[in-house]
């Protein structure tokens, strides 16, 4: 295979213990399609990558390594890093830094599902508490006078 954005051959190569071809000169990289799940994977279970990957498809400029017929590119789950996939489900092109940032953002996604959850068991406990607190204070220390 040959690299979409050079033409320099693609090396295999592995990213994490994943299987991916390289390029040397531009040191993009070829994830076939079940390899970009995997790099999630290194970060995140199954329930922690639900959801869409492919936000916002537009057309790209990258010809697909296997089959060359213009690939697609889309906005990975919505953040602002642009990926390149073939229409045929033959793989994604992640350019130099990419897959890095794929990762970066898969621990924020299982770190802010985390903080989701125990936001919300603080909540629960707080609610669980007996009413009154700050705002009823403030009204003791306030209230009682009326303005003339
Ligand atoms: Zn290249
Ligand atoms: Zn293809």
């Amino acid at each position: 295979m040959i690299c979409p954005r050079d033409a320099n051959e693609l090396r295999t190569e592995a990213d994490h213990g994943i299987t991916i071809d390289r390029c040397r000169a531009c040191h993009g990289a070829w994830y076939d399609y079940d390899e970009l799940a995997e790099l999630e994977a290194t970060v995140a279970d199954e329930e922690q990558r639900l959801g869409t990957v492919e936000y916002a498809k537009h057309e790209s400029v990258l010809p697909c390594p296997a089959c060359s017929q213009t690939m697609h590119a889309f906005n990975y789950r919505a953040y602002n890093l642009e990926l390149d996939a073939c229409a045929e489900g033959h793989g994604f092109w992640l350019d130099a830094g990419e897959s890095e940032r794929v990762r970066e953002i898969m621990k924020e996604r299982v770190s802010g599902l985390r903080r989701a959850g125990s936001a919300q068991q603080a909540w629960a406990r707080a609610k669980g508490r007996s009413g009154g607190g700050v705002i009823d204070q403030i009204k003791g220390l306030f209230g009682g006078r009326p303005r003339t």
